[in-house]
Formats: structure tokens, sequence, C-alpha cells
């Protein structure tokens, strides 16, 4: 299969069109250098030839680690998306349910600061429903004591630190507002309270974001 496909893009800084490499599937076993580079979004970096300017380019692909055992798929279309969950939730697909009992995790995400957190998360060996109720309560927390942090588009981003710390980095309406701490005792914490409630992770809803949060409250706060 095809991984990258080449495309015209008009530089921002001169106006000239040139050629760029696109990625549709990145595979880290066959590009090791990609997981480093997907990480820091170096991938994604047009340099002008013309020019020699950099411009940030974001589109969707898919990321697939055989060592790691992930598939996250970036999808930036909105029907599209919702086409990618149907087949990938369907647990009557033979295909897509070998690639689970393999041990695959499969995710859809719909922004390039979701996938940096589904990253983050799977590299640090963490549950991402646990994350994400773990970022739910951060939510309100954070919006009692700064009401202007938006509640509707106030979101996180799960990341390490050089030092190795778990942290969550907060954008309100898309722009940074500061990070904190992510407290390893209160997701163990959390992490209990859902024994027994939680299928594993390989076969649950390809789509973990924060109404998956509220669901799960809810379901906890019914048991
Ligand atoms: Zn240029």
């Amino acid at each position: 299969m095809q991984d990258r496909q080449e495309t015209g893009i008009i530089c921002p800084n001169c106006g000239k069109e040139s050629t760029f490499e696109m990625w549709i599937s990145v595979n880290t076993q066959q590009h090791p250098e990609m997981k480093q580079a997907v990480r820091d979004r170096s991938a994604f970096v047009f340099k002008c030839p013309e020019c020699g300017v950099e411009t940030p380019v974001d589109y969707g692909f898919l990321y697939h680690d055989p060592d790691q055992q992930v598939m996250i798929h970036y999808v930036t279309d909105d029907a599209q998306a919702k086409k990618l969950h149907e087949v990938l939730s369907d647990n009557e697909n033979a295909k897509v349910l070998g690639i689970k009992n393999a041990g695959y995790i499969i995710r859809i995400v719909r922004s390039a600061n979701q996938l940096a957190d589904k990253l983050a998360v799977f590299d640090a060996q963490l549950d991402d429903r646990i994350v994400e109720v773990y970022k739910l309560s951060a939510l309100s927390t954070i919006h009692k004591e700064h009401p202007e942090f938006s509640l509707d588009t106030g979101e996180f981003v799960f990341y390490t630190d050089e030092e190795g710390s778990h942290k969550l980095q907060i954008l309100n309406n898309g722009e940074p507002f500061g990070s904190i701490g992510f407290n390893m005792d209160a997701y163990h914490k959390m992490e209990n309270d859902f024994i027994g409630i939680l299928c594993d992770l390989q076969h649950d809803d390809p789509v973990i974001d924060r109404q998956t949060a509220i669901d799960l409250m809810k379901i906890l706060g019914d048991h």
C-alpha cells in the first residue's frame, strides 16, 4: 500500500506552488524516524524550496505503531470520521475484531492536539478513558478558580516533560492557558473506582473523549 502521496501546496509567504509529500499511513516499524517526527510535528512542516520559509501543515493520516500495538486514525473530515467510527466499532467485522483481539488499541482522533494527547497517554502506558475522567474533574476545578476558563472549549493535552513528569497542558479557546501536574495517585484512585466497570482497552469504543468521561461518571453513579 502506498503510504505517502504528493500534493501541490502554495507557500503562504511567497505564493509559489511546490509539491509536498503527505503521509496517508505512518508505520513506525517501516519508518522508525517518524515516531519522533509525529510527536514533535516536524513531519508536518512544509519548507518552501523557493523562499525557505517553513509552514506547519495539518492533515489527517493513520498512525500505526506495530511494536506498541497502537493504531490512531487522525481524521479531519466529519463524514469520514463518522463512517470510520461505524466500521471500527462494528464487532461483527472480522477484520477489525481480529486486530483488536491481537492486542491493538484502535482510536479515532479529530485534531492534532488530540493526537498528541493519545500518543503521550499510550507512551506513558495509561488508560485513556481514566485520563479523560481525570480531565473532566480538572475541568470543573480550574473553571471554579478561573471562571474565564471555558467549560465548553477548554481542553487538556496530556504530555510528559523532559524530567519524565506527567502533565496536562491547558488550552482555553485553543489558546495556551498554562499547565498543571498530573497526579498519579489521583489517577490510580480513579482507576480503582472503575474496576469491574470498564472493558479492556482494546475492545472499547474507538472514540474516547470528554463524552466518554461524562458517560463513565454516570455509569459510576448508577453502579
Ligand atoms: Zn515560499
